[in-house]
């Protein structure tokens, strides 16, 4: 079976991800420390949630251990589920991987720990990142995937660790309107990063498809490893660069906390817009393309098409052709053929 970097080397290779949001909406995620304690109490779920992400066209099951590292467990009272989290995690995504070709991903993400000035922050990132990476590769792991990074250096900790363990890295930043925390642009960042050595460098999360491009363009022309763009689906814009600045001034029901995270409903990108995003990101040069936060498999499934695929789920794409009133089809009476003209109408 061919790896990630054969598979980048022959075209596209697409990941899903979201799995902290989509499982928070449908009801097994607790929103504020949003750790994934649903691979222990309902693994059946994210069980579920791979599949659909792997049927909708998704190359990767990434083992859903984001923020399951133990600085979160730590701050829920739960360092006891550490181990057990992870490996079940990790099975489950096995399990998916194995029925389905797909690859199997380890997962690690930023600590919350690090400070740039505090060496012991840096040790026991290095540790945390080592406890996670050593259960995927008991896990048969076929890359691992560091993301979400803030911190360049805590990055490079990522990638060396990953690089010790002898697996293909996939490194991603959450670049926020202002940079990453220590002042880095994407390109900057990504570049010291590609030159550490990793195979794939890039952005998810944080920012939607409208403001993530103009970065992953610039992180394209810096290096010559593989990028990898995997946006939030939400509409960020010039003046609200990523997701957690986006405010809905339409609604006057908002929570304290604003539209980030649970009230974002208003602004998600739909199929068309991000399956656009993922043929321009291909056309530039972009191998490794998926979507983060807010992703439900219809998104996955529109940008594979994009990208020439036929994943399973393409079985029910949308053929309007039989809609009882916009449908064009001979068995379509025509009577409501003719009510359906006041859409059409109203469309154009
Ligand atoms: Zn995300």
């Amino acid at each position: 079976m061919p790896g990630l970097l054969e598979r980048l080397e022959a075209g596209p290779v697409i990941c899903a991800e979201g799995y902290l949001f989509e499982l928070e909406r449908r009801g097994y995620i607790q929103a504020g420390a949003f750790v994934p304690a649903v691979v222990l109490e309902h693994p059946e779920k994210v069980l579920e949630l791979h599949r659909e992400f792997v049927h909708a066209g998704s190359d990767v099951v990434e083992a859903f251990t984001y923020y399951g590292h133990r600085e979160k467990l730590r701050v829920v009272g739960k360092e006891d589920l550490l181990e057990p989290l992870n490996r079940n995690a990790l099975q489950i995504a096995a399990e998916v991987a194995d029925e389905s070709g797909a690859l199997l991903a380890g997962n690690i993400c930023n600590t919350n720990i690090w400070e740039p000035d505090r060496k012991e922050t840096h040790r026991a990132a290095r540790a945390m990142f080592e406890e996670q990476v050593g259960w995927a590769v008991d896990a048969g792991a076929d890359m691992i995937i560091g993301e979400t990074f803030c911190w360049t250096d805590e990055a490079l900790v990522a990638l060396e660790v990953i690089q010790a363990a002898g697996k293909p890295s996939v490194i991603m930043f959450a670049l926020d309107a202002e940079g990453l925390h220590d002042g880095a642009d994407g390109a900057t960042a990504c570049k010291r990063i590609a030159d550490a050595g990793a195979d794939v460098v890039g952005l998810n999360c944080s920012r939607g498809p409208a403001t993530m491009m103009p970065v992953i363009k610039e992180i394209r022309e810096a290096v010559s490893c593989h990028v990898a763009a995997l946006p939030v689906p939400y509409r960020t814009n010039a003046e609200m660069e990523t997701f957690q600045l986006l405010q809905d001034r339409d609604c006057n029901c908002l929570p304290e906390t604003g539209s980030f995270p649970t009230a974002l409903d208003s602004f998600v990108c739909n199929r068309y817009e991000m399956a656009e995003f993922a043929k321009d990101a291909y056309a530039d040069g972009v191998h490794y393309l998926g979507a983060c936060c807010g992703t439900g498999p219809h998104h996955i499934r529109s940008m594979a098409e994009a990208l020439g695929r036929q994943p399973p789920a393409s079985k029910y794409s949308p053929d309007m052709s039989k809609h009882a009133y916009q449908g064009t089809d001979e068995n379509i009476p025509d009577y409501y053929k003719k009510l359906g003209e006041a859409y059409d109408s109203f469309v154009s």
